[in-house]
């Protein structure tokens, strides 16, 4: 068994990945371009009165197991879901050597509601139903192995011994003695159903029982989990009112794809390898990370037209960009240019896709443009899988930032502007390309991609230079998204993502189509909901290749 689970753990981590890439990024993510945190606090606003999962959580991706009851071994009667000591032993032994550092839920609560700093590698272990194997077959392994647990314990059920013994306040008062052991609240009663019951029945389970744990212990309750994980809207607000800080669910994701911070994913042990796929998927494919820094307000814009890598690319950089969104529904790139009276702009966001039916101008992703008051949320619950984890940018006057969106939780201005004070943009992109200065290969791109990001298509995109340029630029033959990032690489791109590409491709600089969705630039590329335009100073150095360019459709006026 442990043979099994260790060598099951070494492909997860390789099976899928070229690599020296996996590496590299692994090394770059530790060294993610931050600003200094004096000038990050100054970035950063009031946090919202609510504590719940916030953006500064999603530079990681932390699995927390769940275990139920430990047996000796295997037999007539055991559970699918009980844990054999073996197995467990395996799960202890295989968490060190894949180098995971296990966190207490404490710390799991303080990282995900205030970005605290924990190891990249985390993992959180937890266990429901207070069993009195935990204190005979669990507890010493764990002393053994210095791993902090929660154990969530139903008041209604401590000490008895009918069934499988749970343990009794002795053992608990004994085990609350050590750092290693939290207590959490798991109600009265354990009702399957809590969710349905009255609200006075909610009520009394996890209020009561949290006031019964915290008198016969003498210590302060913060954590619960959910019986069979039921929970409504309105189990978790009376859980808040009850005065818990984070609440754990059965729903299999990593804690910081939960909807919040009252509803945080676990993983059953028997799972344990999906929970690592999943951290692996997002770590590599969003990647798990936030790429911030401040803009470049001296850059003049500069307009590019080379090859690299063998890809023809056509780009500005500098200058400072803007979205807007259409005033009639959709409108050509060159129309929103000359209304901003900018220098150049190019299509934006995703309004339509061909893994995600959207046939109105409704855009996908949260959306926010200097002339909206605050964010408007994605609409449409039911496409959130397919985009969960895809780059958001968000920016301000002052800085520039990208990173995974998750539509469950990532609606509220409150947290965006705790995330980013004064943020004037957002809204979602495609795929992660360029993440600190390394092309993202195929399979990283793959994992919140939408089926033909590797087809031959026009391509469009938008970045930031390490120097803190605005990068807005296309592919004017068509490429996969996988060449496109080796490209925008080569051009000394940092940081850049896949926008709305396809015919909706348009890049405009100084009056002219530089780069359309057609493989003439004298077709127009067709009009688009939304767009990011640039305005700045242009340098004087940069040529313009009139041959190549077309002039703007005319003028409505
Ligand atoms: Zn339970």
């Amino acid at each position: 068994m442990l043979l099994g689970l260790v060598v099951g753990l070494t492909l997860v981590g390789c099976k899928d990945q070229p690599k020296e890439s996996a590496t590299a990024t692994k090394s770059e993510a530790s060294e993610t371009k931050q600003v200094s945190s004096d000038e990050y606090a100054a970035f950063r606003g009031e946090p919202p009165l609510e504590e719940d999962i916030c953006f500064e959580a999603q530079r990681r991706r932390i699995p927390v197991l769940m275990f139920h009851d430990i047996v000796a071994e295997r037999g007539k009667g055991t559970l699918w879901y009980d844990c054999t000591i073996e197995e467990f032993e395996a799960i202890l032994t295989a968490i060190d050597i894949e180098g995971f550092t296990v966190i207490s839920s404490q710390d799991l609560f303080e990282h995900l509601t205030t970005g605290k700093e924990v190891p990249e590698k985390s993992i959180v272990l937890t266990f429901d139903d207070n069993y009195q194997s935990f204190y005979d077959y669990a507890w010493p392994l764990l002393q053994q192995y210095n791993y902090p647990s929660t154990m969530f314990v139903h008041t209604g059920f401590v000490g008895s011994q009918q069934g499988r013994p749970k343990m009794t306040w002795e053992t608990l008062k004994e085990l609350t003695q050590s750092k290693l052991f939290t207590v959490g609240g798991h109600t009265i009663n354990h009702y399957l159903d809590l969710k349905d019951r009255d609200i006075s029945v909610q009520t009394s389970e996890l209020a009561d029982s949290k006031k019964e744990l915290e008198s016969q212990l003498g210590l302060t309750v913060d954590f619960l989990a959910y019986p069979n994980g039921s929970n409504g809207e309105d189990t978790q607000l009376i859980t808040r009112q009850s005065g818990y800080k984070m609440a754990y669910t059965i729903v299999n994701t990593p804690a910081e794809e939960s909807p919040n911070i009252m509803a945080v994913g676990r993983y059953v042990h028997t799972k344990y390898q999906e929970a690592l796929r999943d951290r692996d998927g997002a770590v590599y494919g969003h990647p798990a990370t936030i790429y911030r820094a401040p803009w470049n307000k001296k850059s003049k814009i500069k307009y590019v037209n080379d090859k690299f890598a063998g890809v023809p690319l056509r780009m500005t950089f500098g200058g400072m960009p803007s979205t807007h969104m259409s005033l009639t529904g959709r409108e050509m790139v060159s129309t929103f240019v000359e209304r901003e009276q900018a220098q150049a702009g190019i299509n934006g966001g995703f309004f339509a896709m061909a893994a995600i039916a959207s046939t109105d101008n409704a855009m996908v992703g949260p959306l926010k443009t200097p002339e909206m008051g605050e964010v408007v949320p994605d609409q449409s619950a039911e496409r959130w899988d397919k985009i969960n984890g895809r780059p958001l940018v968000v920016w301000s006057e002052e800085e520039f930032a990208i990173l995974p969106y998750i539509p469950a939780q990532m609606h509220n201005e409150e947290q965006f502007q705790w995330f980013m004070k004064g943020y004037t943009d957002t809204f979602m992109a495609g795929v992660w390309l360029v993440h600190n200065g390394v092309p993202q290969p195929r399979e990283f791109q793959s994992v919140v991609g939408a089926k033909d990001i590797q087809d031959l298509r026009r391509r469009a995109f938008i970045g930031i230079t390490k120097d803190g340029q605005f990068v807005a630029g296309a592919a004017v033959t068509s490429v996969s998204s996988e060449k496109l990032a080796i490209a925008i690489a080569e051009a000394g791109v940092e940081e850049a993502v896949l926008i709305d590409s396809g015919f909706s491709t348009s890049l405009v600089f100084d009056g002219k189509i530089k780069a359309s969705g057609h493989s003439s630039a004298k077709d127009p590329s067709r009009p688009v909901p939304h767009a990011i335009t640039i305005k700045g100073v242009v340098d004087e150095t940069t040529q313009d290749d009139e041959d190549l360019a077309v002039q703007q459709p005319k003028k409505r006026r």
